[in-house]
């Protein structure tokens, strides 16, 4: 079984109707939607879901009354400002980053620690092969940790049903959910646009893919809109070897398949259709899987 991961500088370049677009033309595959801090990707494919389980993801300070003389130590000591001074004293669980420094501090030991529910993890089918994803619980921010249980559970998902393939819909920018995304895989498609902050972007990922040792490929979205950043696109990927292996035009009509939650293959027009369908090739050979 060999993941692919899709990623992108930025959101908004398009990289969820890649995904989308791949899922549809390389099924059945499985689909990671690694995207947690904004998931579109269900919105696209439309899961059924068939189960879910909680995730522990971060753990919380609290404060029992019983044991607390409010001598104000820990308030004194919270850098987040999470602690309310009061009768009785409180952790703030929003603000609360569990770094423990409160339970350090206290002379009468009445602090202790819990564990929460910080996304529930979900299982679904898609037309076009299992997906798995995950719901942020309110306030929490992406971590790896919740990448890394989707990423395991979707490879576990591909080795039952003995599919090829792992699509996983990566989180934007290059922090620690990006490289939860990123570590085993076998090939990375950086989705990118022509724009300033698309070529940086591009620097920037490129970096921590060959860190890890990752072969990757580019894919230019909305190639035409600004015809001479694009050339310095191509250009710097031909610097680095790097296969620019689809360009695609902009077309108001992918932006109303998203609208409409259409999948796009089916549903946008022949010219972006064509170059989505020759990156499912290249992506067929570099990764020597057959599917569809
Ligand atoms: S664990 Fe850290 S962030 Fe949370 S209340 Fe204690 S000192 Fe503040
Ligand atoms: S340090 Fe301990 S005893 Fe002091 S206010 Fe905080 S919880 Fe209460």
């Amino acid at each position: 079984m060999k993941q692919l991961v899709v990623l992108s500088g930025k959101g908004g370049t398009g990289k969820t109707t890649v995904t989308a677009s791949l899922a549809q033309l390389l099924k059945p595959v499985v689909l990671a939607d690694c995207d947690v801090e904004a998931p579109n990707l269900h919105l696209l494919l439309s899961p059924q879901t068939d189960d879910s389980f909680p995730l522990k993801v971060s753990r919380k300070a609290r404060i029992d009354p019983d044991l607390c003389t409010a001598c104000g130590a820990c308030a004194e000591s919270c850098r987040f400002g999470a602690i309310t001074t009061g009768d009785p004293y409180r952790v703030d669980a929003f603000r609360c980053e569990g770094c423990g420094v409160c339970g350090f501090v206290c002379p009468e030991e009445a602090v202790d620690f819990f564990e929460t529910d910080g996304a529930q993890v979900y299982r679904g089918m898609t037309p076009y092969g299992p997906m798995v994803g995950a719901e942020l619980a309110v306030g929490e921010e992406a971590s790896g940790k919740v990448v890394t249980r989707v990423r395991m559970e979707a490879q576990l998902t591909a080795h039952e049903a003995g599919l090829p393939l792992v699509i996983v819909d990566g989180s934007p920018g290059t922090g620690c959910p990006v490289i939860a995304s990123l570590s085993g895989a076998d090939l990375t498609l950086i989705i990118t646009e022509p724009s300033l902050s698309g070529l940086h972007d591009l620097e920037r990922i490129l970096q921590v893919a060959e860190h890890f040792g990752i072969p990757t490929i580019a894919g230019i979205n909305k190639c035409d809109i600004v015809p001479e950043l694009a050339d310095r696109i191509r250009k710097r990927c031909g610097e680095l070897g790097i296969e620019v292996a689809a360009e695609i035009p902009f077309s108001g009509e992918v932006v109303e398949a998203l609208r409409g939650r259409r999948p796009p293959v089916g549903n946008v027009p022949p010219e972006v259709e064509e170059p989505l369908r020759r990156l499912a090739l290249v992506i067929e050979e570099r990764t020597a899987v057959a599917t569809g």
